[in-house]
């Protein structure tokens, strides 16, 4: 029997995260031929409804009100809690990025639901659905199998395709009125801290920087790779305490987990608190002058050489051929 799924989208800056996109692709899966209705949250979001449709959801509910036009855990939580409580779903499903990672657990718990976050891979076999998720920070992966009762996952950004774009689909868009009331968090002001452009966590291609850049000139070159493919900027929390880039860059255990298509690891050891983020990348490209850094064992590619002559001389090449 078909399953009703809820999807969350997320909205950033004006657009909708691409993970929300994926979360359908989940959900329609997860739905085996049932509904799956996507919610918007937002002051005025009935305009980002459509392409919800368009990927695979039967029907989009926006939720519009003034205090919901910036996240804030205890407006989200208590509206979505209303539009979960009208729509009773077989599973709720949404990105597991730092807003999916700060409200889940606390929509779950109040839900009465148990979590399965940062799914990977979902998998339907009747009326069992199979999560696949990483456990000891990448080194393995389990499978959560879900059989009758509610289902509540997050899902990791660029692992699970969404489907592809149908601009004939068509579905109903419903806005619904909340009430939100003791509100405790006011947003006065938000600062842009991270660089602007391609979203790290969502990025397919990445070019990461460690201590061995030197300081934050040596990102530089990096920077203008990264631009040329049309990626982001990311870095080791080596070389982010050094102070030659912003904490938000970081990736591995205690910062970003990211799965690109290509990710180069430039002046970067390979320290395994540092794998834990990006070990599952697709491919994996290490630029190192050390020829026993423990990044190579991880590699696809690896170049030994001081990265402030190889970065410029891919760059280069690169540029002479289409990408
Ligand atoms: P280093 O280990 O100093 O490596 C620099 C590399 O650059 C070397 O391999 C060197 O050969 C190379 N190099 C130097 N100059 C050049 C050059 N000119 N050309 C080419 N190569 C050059 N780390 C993370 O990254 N992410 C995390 O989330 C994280 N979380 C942590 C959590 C905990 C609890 C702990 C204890 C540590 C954590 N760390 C994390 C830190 C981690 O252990 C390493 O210290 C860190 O990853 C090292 O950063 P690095 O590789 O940039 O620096």
């Amino acid at each position: 029997m078909g399953k009703k799924v809820i999807v969350i989208g997320e909205i950033r800056n004006g657009d909708v995260r691409g993970v929300s996109f994926e979360a359908v692709s989940a959900g329609v899966d997860v739905a085996n031929g049932g509904e799956v209705v996507a919610v918007v949250l937002g002051e005025d979001v009935n305009s980002l409804a459509e392409p919800f449709i368009s990927y695979g959801a039967d029907r989009v509910i926006a939720v519009n009100h003034p205090e919901l036009k910036l996240y804030t855990t205890d407006a989200y939580q208590q509206a979505l809690l209303q539009v979960i409580d009208e729509e009773k779903p077989d599973a709720i499903l949404m990105g597991h990025t730092s807003i999916g990672k700060d409200l889940s657990p606390r929509l779950a718990m109040k839900l009465g639901l148990g979590l399965i976050s940062d799914a990977v891979a979902v998998e339907v076999m009747g009326e069992e659905v199979l999560f696949t998720r990483p456990i000891y920070s990448g080194k393995a992966f389990e499978k959560e199998k879900h059989v009758g009762g509610s289902v509540f996952a997050t899902i990791r950004p660029n692992n699970i395709e969404a489907k592809e774009r149908d601009e004939a689909r068509t579905g109903a868009v419903k806005t619904i009125e909340v009430v939100l009331k003791d509100l405790r968090t006011v947003i006065k002001e938000v600062v842009q801290k991270a660089t602007a452009g391609v979203d790290l966590s969502e990025a397919n291609v990445i070019v990461a920087g460690g201590r061995g850049v030197k300081n934050k000139d040596g990102f530089r070159p990096l920077q203008e790779l990264a631009d040329h493919l049309g990626g982001a900027v990311g870095a080791s929390r080596g070389a982010c305490d050094a102070d030659y880039c912003d904490y938000a860059l970081q990736i591995g255990q205690t910062g970003k987990v990211v799965t690109p298509d290509l990710y180069f690891a430039v002046g970067i050891s390979g320290a395994i608190q540092h794998l834990a983020g990006m070990s599952n990348a697709k491919t994996i490209v290490a630029i190192n002058k050390d020829p026993d850094a423990p990044i190579f064992e991880v590699a696809d590619y690896g170049i030994v050489g001081d990265l402030f002559e190889i970065v410029p001389l891919l760059l280069g090449e690169l540029k002479k051929v289409e990408v």
